[in-house]
């Protein structure tokens, strides 16, 4: 590329960056205003383009194109992106489309808003069929996929599917330089992999494809712990922001807090 159309490009992508952030700003601003309706706005069609392109590059080894409204998955398989319904808080937890899954914009790093605002939770929509496509539809299936790393002492089972595997390792070996005080929050796990339904629900945890961890419970806070829905956290954000560097989601920014949980979302985190 000549540096005559690097420039050029900057001069394009600047601007539009900027009125991205922007409107981010005001959606999570709306949300917290009026706290019972999270009802996802329609993107505008740039918008749509861009998330439609976001997926392709979190998933890149699955997902050959995205446009028109579907996901053209390397298998030669489509999904539609957008099923074009209204829904409730209630119907984006029970049966979110693609595009809920990207409805909430997930914010990176130590700047957020705290507490989260009601129902405000990125990355706790999950489109089931697009995970099972990937990580797999069964317990056989997903097992299949799985390796077993060493997590400080621990063996644990992750997935290998989207290299999953390594970018735990990653985390792990840029954890492990932080100064020791803050070792104790990560160096206990309680668990990566378990097929299960969420507690009360007939939905699959992320545990359920090895993309998913729960670090140290002794320091954690999990709204089902306390259901006054009291925002808590002990995770200091040095730990969450290595996680997030290599593609993972931290529950700890959820309405509903899960702060030991981060699981691999790339699709939230790339911009
Ligand atoms: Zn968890």
């Amino acid at each position: 590329m000549t540096k005559k159309l690097k420039l050029l490009l900057i001069i394009i992508f600047i601007p539009l960056l900027f009125s991205f952030n922007c409107s981010e700003t005001k959606s999570v601003e709306q949300s917290k205003d009026n706290k019972t309706d999270l009802t996802p706005k329609k993107d505008s069609t740039k918008k749509l383009s861009n998330k439609l392109q976001i997926l392709v590059k979190a998933y890149p080894d699955f997902i050959e194109k995205a446009e028109n409204n579907k996901i053209y998955w390397k298998d030669g398989t489509t999904m539609v992106y957008d099923d074009g319904k209204n829904k409730t808080y209630d119907d984006l937890l029970e049966n979110p489309d693609i595009e809920d899954m990207l409805s909430q914009e997930y914010t990176i790093g130590a700047n957020w808003d705290v507490p989260p605002a009601k129902n405000f939770e990125p990355g706790r929509f999950r489109n089931e069929p697009f995970f099972e496509k990937m990580y797999g539809a069964s317990k056989s299936a997903v097992t299949s996929n799985l390796t077993t790393i060493n997590w400080f002492g621990t063996s644990v089972q992750v997935s290998t599917v989207n290299g999953v595997d390594e970018q735990f390792k990653s985390v792990m070996k840029e954890l492990e330089k932080l100064p020791a005080e803050f070792h104790k929050y990560f160096n206990k796990t309680a668990g990566t992999f378990n097929y299960r339904k969420i507690a009360g629900t007939d939905r699959y945890s992320a545990h359920s494809y090895g993309i998913a961890i729960d670090i140290n419970t002794s320091y954690s806070d999990y709204w089902q712990w306390d259901k006054s829905m009291t925002y808590k956290n002990k995770i200091p954000m040095e730990v969450v922001e290595v996680f997030e560097k290599y593609g993972f989601v931290w529950g700890g920014k959820w309405y509903h807090y899960d702060t030991m949980h981060f699981e691999f979302r790339p699709e939230l985190i790339i911009k």
